[in-house]
């Protein structure tokens, strides 16, 4: 077992695994590949998955990205772009169904669990293709043919660029693949400040550099591309929705339908914005309740001590990383920021030392 697998703790892989892997890859015989990944991509799951793309296209393989949703417009500059199928759009699904049908192979990245697919969760699961996941969260579903998924590292992309290497295609990364591998490092380690970003980290993103991987456009064209509305709501949002509760080290912003429509909000314009909450100092927990039209979204972030993912996981039907999760509430934005405010002051013994929760319904 090479060095690789021990720098993130993927002991059980053997190299068996990997050479059947390489086989299923391998150029010699073109094959029809999926590659999908979580609902509402961000930059680390689209730019794993055009990566990805490019790689295996360079393989002779036929590849095709279909997306469960749209993503944020600060992202359709990656390469391969233009040839994603979005599932949610009513002209695709058809197309989209039939090429999960037919695929030989289906790469699923940057999630582990089926059901974050949403709408297409029942078609990924029902395929016959041979399975793989790379993926970086906690907990992995067990469900594909190959697996290279390890919580210890910062992003998708970070894993994806090592089993290329380890591979033996290093060279098969040309300038654009190392755009879209760079940025979805840049962005699970927050602009290269979370407690995730290692020495691996520095040591890939250099590597992609050398292959021509231009860090400074990428950052201003995903930090620095704001529309004026999205500005807006960003003053709008700190200045009338957002509570601090200095008592409970605890604050967060509750965004309704309305305020989203105010400012002719567009997928991704509030991405980034949980941040703020947690810039605070004294903050350990924030959260971001969103309404939307299928329940209120929700997004968690802590400081390094506090574990969200578990409070996530048992009261909102979610997960992710100790310090960065996510979940989902059907109760309303009102009930679901106080039922949020009382479950926070409730467990605060256990959120701030690290202890284990317990579920409402079992207590
Ligand atoms: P975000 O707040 O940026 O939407 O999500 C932060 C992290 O939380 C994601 O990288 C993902 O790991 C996790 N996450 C977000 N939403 C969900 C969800 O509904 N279920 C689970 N299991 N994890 C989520
Ligand atoms: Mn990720």
């Amino acid at each position: 077992m090479s060095s690789v697998f021990f720098k993130y703790g993927i002991q059980s892989i053997l190299m068996q695994e990997l050479d059947l892997f390489k086989e299923q890859i391998s150029s010699a015989s073109s094959k029809k590949i999926i590659i999908t990944t979580h609902h509402k991509p961000d930059a680390d799951a689209l730019g794993s998955s055009l990566a990805l793309a490019g790689y295996l296209k360079k393989k002779n393989h036929q590849v095709t990205v279909v997306s469960p949703s749209d993503y944020p417009s600060f992202l359709h500059w990656m390469e391969g772009n233009d040839e994603v199928v979005n599932f949610e759009d009513p002209e695709k699904e058809k197309e989209a169904r039939n090429l999960i049908a037919q695929a030989e192979m289906i790469f699923c990245l940057d999630f582990s669990n089926l059901g974050r697919l949403q709408g297409m969760e029942q078609v990924v699961r029902d395929a016959k293709a041979y399975k793989v996941n790379i993926d970086h969260h906690q907990d992995p579903e067990d469900f594909a043919d190959f697996s290279f998924c390890s919580p210890k590292a910062a992003a998708t992309c970070e894993l994806l660029y090592d089993l290329i290497v380890k591979v033996g295609d290093r060279e098969l990364i040309d300038k654009d693949i190392a755009e879209c591998l760079y940025s979805g490092i840049m962005t699970d380690t927050g602009g290269f400040r979370h407690p995730n970003t290692t020495k691996n980290v520095h040591l890939v993103t250099a590597e992609l550099i050398e292959l021509g991987a231009d860090n400074s456009k990428i950052a201003r064209l995903i930090y620095d591309t704001y529309s004026v509305n999205r500005l807006k709501f960003l003053g709008f949002a700190l200045t009338r929705r957002l509570t601090i509760l200095p008592e409970l080290n605890t604050a967060y912003f509750g965004v309704s339908k309305k305020d989203l429509r105010k400012y002719q909000s567009q997928t991704g314009d509030t991405e980034g914005l949980v941040n703020y909450a947690l810039s605070l100092d004294g903050i350990k927990i924030a959260a971001l309740f969103t309404e939307r039209k299928d329940g209120v979204k929700i997004s968690f972030r802590s400081s390094e001590d506090v574990a969200v993912n578990k409070f996530a996981a048992t009261f909102f039907n979610g997960g992710g990383h100790k310090n960065a999760s996510g979940g989902i509430s059907k109760l309303s934005l009102e009930e679901t920021i106080n039922r949020f405010e009382k479950l926070v002051k409730e467990n605060k013994h256990i959120l701030f030392n690290q202890l284990e929760l317990i579920d409402e319904k079992n207590q």
